[in-house]
């Protein structure tokens, strides 16, 4: 099988799933023997629920095919962790991963789009008619770098979702014949939205009830345990709701007083998912730490603080460390593992050495 690539960046299109289901490829023949696919599927899912992306931290040892069967792969998977806080974190990476793809193919400039160097990039008219939304978006501009649009208001309500803030109320829209005036990166994000939900529709789902199904679940039984393992123990990370950014690891401190510059998103990601961790709203991180009050801060923050349970941990050392995000590591950071169980040692410190003076 030697599928489309663009297919391995966006394995949930419907000619993508069409391109699996025509190889005929058996999931539980992949797993029992061992297929690249079903590592990667593994790792898919790990990093879906660990850090909030499917990106693969070592992109140069999957092909194009190893992608796109890992997707249908991590769905299994998905199904059988069978937990709802796994499904919605698993939707919403894919989706995430997505939008960055998107955003990145959707602002390539004419030079990108030559070069043979870049993978295959998707352009908006495909993935409007993929979400069947090409008779309910309209561009009204020419601007290519300052898009603007306007889009079907059944669209519109269809996709956005109010507590993503108040801007995107239509009451405060400027709706006309119908329409909603959007700039593109609202589009973008409506069009995430689309993906999240076309990720999360029919998950989970039965695995077992066959003999096919019940040998494919027994495969893959230890990989489910890790993953259900995994994700407990990130819920079991410590919950402290005491805000004392002198004790506030090196990290974050770095990145939150603004040592770094322009935070990139896995960064303003990171800081902002610590920050949710300890109670707070937008409103005031926007306020204590201006390097995080961005066009999407609202957002991280909805998707950061999901009362359903499904809140997404702040991400761990390592993930810190793959991202080039851990910086200036002290002693303490050879004690723990994650940036939470840093303050929260440093807080018991401090309140160990308060109470002694008292
Ligand atoms: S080791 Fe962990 S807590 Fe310490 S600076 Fe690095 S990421 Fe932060």
């Amino acid at each position: 099988m030697r599928p489309d690539p663009l297919y391995a960046r966006y394995p949930f299109f419907r000619a993508a799933r069409e391109a699996v289901q025509r190889a005929d490829i058996s999931p539980p023949r992949l797993v029992t023997e061992g297929d690249p696919a079903v590592e990667r599927a593994r790792e898919r899912v790990e990093r879906a629920l660990m850090s909030g992306t499917v990106e693969s931290e070592t992109p140069e040892r999957w092909s194009d095919r190893d992608e796109l069967l890992s997707y249908p792969i991590a769905r299994i998977l998905v199904s059988l962790v069978d937990v709802r806080a796994a499904v919605e974190k698993y939707a919403e990476a894919e989706a995430a991963t997505a939008f960055d793809r998107l955003t990145d193919d959707l602002t390539a400039d004419d030079e990108a789009l030559r070069s043979v160097e870049t993978p295959p990039r998707v352009d908006l008219a495909t993935v409007l008619d993929e979400f069947d939304l090409t008779d309910a978006v309209t561009r009204v501009d020419d601007d290519r770098h300052r898009a603007r649009y306007r889009i079907d208001v059944d669209a519109y309500l269809r996709l956005a979702d109010p507590d993503w803030g108040d801007g995107w109320r239509l009451v405060n829209r400027d709706l006309a014949a119908g329409e909603v005036p959007i700039a593109g990166e609202e589009l973008h994000r409506l069009l995430r939205e689309a993906v999240r939900r076309r990720v999360a529709d029919g998950l989970p789902f039965d695995v077992r009830g066959s003999a096919a199904g019940d040998e494919l679940a027994a495969a893959l039984d230890a990989d489910v345990r890790t993953l259900r393992d995994r994700l407990a123990e990130r819920e079991r990370l410590p919950d402290i709701d005491t805000v004392a950014p002198a004790q506030f690891p090196p990290c974050m401190q770095a990145l939150l007083d603004g040592e770094q510059g322009d935070l990139p998103p896995h960064a303003a990601f990171a800081a902002t998912a610590f920050l949710v961790s300890l109670g707070l709203d937008a409103d005031t991180i926007a306020e204590r730490w201006p390097v995080l009050d961005d066009d999407h801060l609202d957002y991280r923050v909805t998707v950061l603080d999901d009362r359903s349970g499904s809140q997404y941990p702040a991400p761990s050392c390592a993930t810190m460390q793959t991202f080039g995000d851990c910086v200036n590591p002290d002693a303490r950071c050879e004690t723990i593992d994650h940036p939470l169980r840093y303050y929260a040692s440093a807080v018991a410190e401090r309140d160990t050495a308060d109470g002694a003076a008292d």
